[in-house]
């Protein structure tokens, strides 16, 4: 029996059980679904993509995996060199992982053995955001900053290792002061804090934030696992400030392997080059590297380029801003728009309850969380298929 991810098993409702996926639709027995989620946010090109589905046939004729240890293959090669093109400034560095969390926890490690390598054993703190989501794993649930993991805060209580500060340039720079000799990294969802509350901060906190990195010699990493590949309007919010190391998961095979990279820049790599063998970095999962996921990774990236994506990214932008032009409910917080995410956060939760049945009957599948309705669709859809997911998503309000 399957044991389904965030839920209480007791209560849960029966999940819709999808038999085909094609374009942004999912299809269940009786119904067919714009997908508003993309299948958390990964399937960016819609489900059964020609090009992407050949991709995974082609490789699977060769092999579908050999590890990384001691080998490697043209897949992995290829994909790297392409990251290294398609990232800003010297991004050059790739490490394969299977998951998000697992990227996450590298950039972490890297960081991290970046400041034991050069002796300065001081710096094991991490600087984080309020309302940070990392991953499900231990050291993101301690970077992370959500309510749902507070039974760790009560087994182990508060890590001493990390400290979190709102998204304000204030409490940035009080931050620097107090810890920047302890500091080895700063870690943020630059511009778009997904999971947390699709939260959505200035670009002028990250400038500040390279300058105090920059100033106190402490590491930047973006966790673009959810912001990358054009999701917050930008290509990578590392095209507007440079990282030290990117964290990309979730599109980057365009949903259709779990697969992640953390991509560090020439200084950190620097930093483990050498003729010391205890300088290398001792991280190693047995699927990283995955040719499927590597050989759709790069056709994923490819289709990106040369179909208009951010084309297609401002247009769904537009379309969002004219649709929700005007539109308000009392019981309504805010209305959040950016790049391809639109978010509804209301004051009570309970306002939320029944809206995936709602949707379900009028042809969207969506999963609202705590108080945020939103839509994260896959860049392929037609204007027609998005105006019907904010429309229904305004009726719930308007009743009509
Ligand atoms: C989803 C997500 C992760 C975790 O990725 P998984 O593949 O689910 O482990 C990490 N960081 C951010 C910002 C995410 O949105």
């Amino acid at each position: 029996m399957i044991w389904y991810p965030y839920e209480q098993m007791k209560t849960m409702k029966a999940p819709y059980k999808i038999v085909d996926a094609n374009g942004v639709y999912l299809y269940t027995e009786d119904q067919k679904l714009i997908d508003s989620v993309s299948s958390w946010w990964s399937v960016i090109h819609g489900y059964k993509h020609p090009v992407l589905t050949e991709a995974i046939k082609e490789q699977a004729d060769q092999f579908a995996h050999v590890m990384l240890g001691g080998l490697t293959h043209d897949p992995v090669l290829k994909l790297s060199e392409k990251l290294a093109a398609f990232l800003p400034g010297d991004l050059d560095y790739c490490f394969f992982s299977d998951s998000g969390s697992v990227a996450v926890e590298v950039s972490l490690k890297m960081a991290l053995q970046y400041y034991m390598n050069r002796g300065e054993t001081q710096r094991t703190m991490v600087l984080a955001l309020e309302h940070a989501y990392h991953g499900d794993t231990f050291k993101t649930m301690e970077v992370g900053d959500d309510e749902d993991y507070h039974f760790v805060l009560n087994a182990y209580g508060k890590s001493p290792h990390v400290v979190h500060i709102p998204t304000q340039i204030a409490a940035l720079e009080k931050a620097f002061e107090t810890y920047h000799s302890k500091l080895n990294c700063l870690l943020v969802e630059p511009l778009l804090q997904g999971a947390g509350g699709m939260r959505m901060y200035d670009v002028s906190f990250l400038k500040r934030a390279r300058e105090l990195c920059d100033q106190y010699g402490v590491l930047l990493i973006f966790d673009e696992v959810a912001t990358g590949f054009g999701r917050t309007g930008n290509r990578f919010v590392a095209d507007l400030v440079a990282p030290d190391i990117l964290v990309l998961g979730k599109a980057l095979t365009g949903g259709y392997i779990g697969h992640a990279v953390t991509v560090a820049n020439h200084r950190v790599y620097e930093g483990f080059y050498d003729d010391n063998p205890t300088h290398a970095l001792m991280h190693g999962p047995t699927f990283m590297g995955n040719a499927l996921a590597c050989s759709v990774a790069l056709k994923s990236i490819e289709l990106f380029e040369n179909e208009h994506y951010m084309t297609k990214i401002q247009n769904i932008e537009a379309i969002t801003r004219r649709e929700m032009q005007g539109f308000s409910d009392p019981r309504i917080k805010e209305i959040r728009m950016m790049g391809g995410c639109v978010c509804i956060e209301v004051h009570d939760p309970e306002t939320l309850k029944g809206y995936q049945a709602f949707a379900y009957e009028n042809g969207v599948f969506s999963r609202p969380f705590l108080s945020y309705l939103y839509a994260m669709v896959p860049y392929v859809i037609e204007e027609a298929e998005l105006v019907q997911v904010l429309t229904v998503m305004k009726k719930w309000f308007t009743g009509k």
